[in-house]
């Protein structure tokens, strides 16, 4: 049976993004008194629910795949039901003109041999190509020695032009949201490994039927609350500062912190902090990349074949209809990660080639009303041989969480889970061992 923390032990966890009410979620069950600071009026950071023009959407459209085990996990936890929160279809990967790649229900690996000898769109020569691509990373059992740019990997693999801008290009931009030409190949390993080499539901699409903030972040808060917690919003931590064996977050005295800020703004709060200079300064000069969902509402009876369609040519990269999965006949989201060609457009450029690119496809025309969302910061840029933090700091009381510490995969809401379960697991455990006094 795990042992509980005193309930006298109060923890302050800064950020309610995904990675800290996944760390308010452990700490809360362990025992402890928390206290979330989150600086913003809703929770969930940067997969959160936006209020605009009366409408409610996300801040910008998340995709989940069925590998993301500690997530589901912990959306149960709080008392949301995954089989209610999500659309769940089998792999379907359509990228017009004429792509697609469809998972049967088959047991591993007889999914992906199927999926990929059945992929529509491609000549002999490029599925071949991409067989043999699959099964030379399978056979070095998705390691390398040195990582490299995804570029540069799929052309050692003498993976053909059209095959790279039909499958690879779109796979790895939107999986690391990091051009090809500047992607891990390592990252993109661990990411095929664990969903289209995975078990067959692994490889799963998980389309939100409820927005972000509803997803796990507010019910994770009324978890906590009814743990004697408390989350705090639009309660910005503007210093955090050693207070004997303790912490002062914004004057107030905690036992220990977990520090779940996005990596440009934990350098801020982590700047008074002797023992995380070294941390501090190499999150400085980390590279990221932004993501823009152009938000199109066309007539009720617009709507895609499936919940999320790819174009291969142009600037739209992913369109998802949200009639399909939010009861919003119509709308239509639109994704555009990483920097790229449509990084130079004015918003109002952007939309105006979206729609005409949809209206090429489909024969949409005009849409009503429109916006674009655009995070700037949406991820840190998953390069060949990126350092990242460990959850650890030299301080034993306080403990780091977020996307962007250690771990295989690149910036997701279960890199995100998974670091703050790792964090507050962390703590918790140097709290019982009595290496905290
Ligand atoms: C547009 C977009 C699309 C994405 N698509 C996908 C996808 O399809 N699939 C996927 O898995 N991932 C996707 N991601 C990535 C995913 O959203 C992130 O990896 C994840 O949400 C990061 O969670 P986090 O808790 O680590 O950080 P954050 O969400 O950034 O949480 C940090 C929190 O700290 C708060 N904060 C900041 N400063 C302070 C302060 N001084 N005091 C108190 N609080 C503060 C912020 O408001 C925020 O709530 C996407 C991201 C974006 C932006």
């Amino acid at each position: 049976m795990q042992r509980s923390l005193n309930t006298s032990t109060h923890i302050a966890v800064l950020g309610g993004g995904y990675a800290g009410m996944a760390a308010a979620v452990e700490l809360a069950d362990a025992g402890a008194r928390v206290t979330v600071f989150e600086a913003g009026p809703v929770l969930g950071g940067r997969a959160r629910r936006v209020s605009i023009d009366g409408r409610e959407i996300d801040n910008g459209q998340h995709l989940l795949i069925g590998a993301y085990s500690e997530l589901l996990g912990l959306m149960r936890r709080v008392g949301v039901d995954p089989d209610f929160a999500f659309v769940r279809t089998p792999l379907d990967l359509a990228v017009e003109p004429g792509f697609r790649l469809r998972a049967p229900k088959l047991p591993a690996p007889l999914h992906l041999a199927v999926a990929l000898l059945a992929a529509r769109g491609l000549s002999w020569r490029e599925r071949w190509a991409l067989i043999r691509a699959m099964r030379s990373a399978e056979t070095s059992r998705w390691r390398l020695v040195d990582d490299l740019p995804v570029a540069d990997w799929l052309a050692a693999q003498g993976q053909p032009v059209r095959l790279v801008e039909a499958f690879w290009r779109p796979l790895t931009v939107a999986a690391l949201n990091t051009p090809l030409e500047t992607a891990s190949t390592q990252v993109l390993f661990n990411v095929l490994r664990d969903s289209l080499a995975g078990s067959r539901s692994a490889s799963d699409l998980l389309f939100p039927r409820i927005d972000f903030s509803a997803l796990f972040p507010d019910a994770a808060a009324r978890h906590v609350a009814a743990s004697g917690g408390e989350v705090r919003l639009n309660a910005a931590v503007k210093l955090l500062v050693r207070d004997g064996d303790g912490w002062l977050v914004n004057g107030e005295h905690f036992d220990g912190v977990v520090c779940a800020l996005p990596p440009h703004r934990a350098g801020m709060a982590l700047g008074s902090v002797d023992a995380c200079a070294p941390l501090v300064a190499q999150l400085a000069a980390w590279d990221y990349q932004p993501i823009v969902t152009v938000y199109l509402q066309y007539p009720a009876s617009v709507t895609l074949p499936q919940p999320m369609v790819g174009l291969a040519a142009g600037v739209s990269q992913w369109i998802f209809d949200r009639g399909q999965t939010h009861d919003q006949p119509g709308l239509i989201a639109v994704v555009l990660s990483a920097r790229g060609a449509h990084s130079d457009l004015s918003q109002a450029q952007l939309i105006s080639a979206v729609v005409a690119e949809l209206d090429t496809v489909f024969a949409w025309g005009e849409p009503g009303w429109r916006r674009v969302i655009a995070e700037k910061r949406a991820t840190f840029a998953a390069t060949p041989g990126l350092w990242r933090p460990a959850n650890t700091t030299a301080e034993p009381s306080l403990w780091l969480a977020g996307d962007y510490t250690a771990g295989d995969y690149p910036a997701t809401l279960e890199g995100a889970i998974r670091s703050g379960q790792t964090a507050s697991r962390g703590i918790i455990a140097a709290f019982l061992a009595g290496t905290i006094l």
